[in-house]
């Protein structure tokens, strides 16, 4: 008698779900798989912990792209720019 018997979703193992994690969070994944994962990671805390890591990083990554040009970075672009045509202008 066991818990993780021959029948029901339990033949998807940690393993799988992190290789179909990122479709998981995708939303391509088919509806029975997403199932799945889902009745896997309810009852599994180091996948539960998982999940939320990536969830994390796809957020962070997401942040990042929404950063155009840093402020430093833009100033020293003005400045090259600045002194480029200052040096047009500086014509004896
Ligand atoms: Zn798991």
């Amino acid at each position: 008698m066991s818990e993780y018997g021959a029948s029901g979703p339990s033949s998807i193992e940690c393993r799988q779900i992190a290789e179909l994690l990122g479709d998981y969070l995708d939303g391509t994944l088919p509806q029975q798989t997403r199932e799945l994962l889902d009745w896997h990671i309810e009852g599994c805390g180091p996948c539960v912990a998982f999940v939320n890591t990536y969830r994390g990083t796809i957020n962070a990554a997401a942040k990042l792209r929404e950063i155009e040009i840093p402020g430093e970075l833009k100033q020293r672009l003005l400045a090259v720019l600045r002194s480029q045509r200052a040096s047009h202008q500086a014509r004896p």
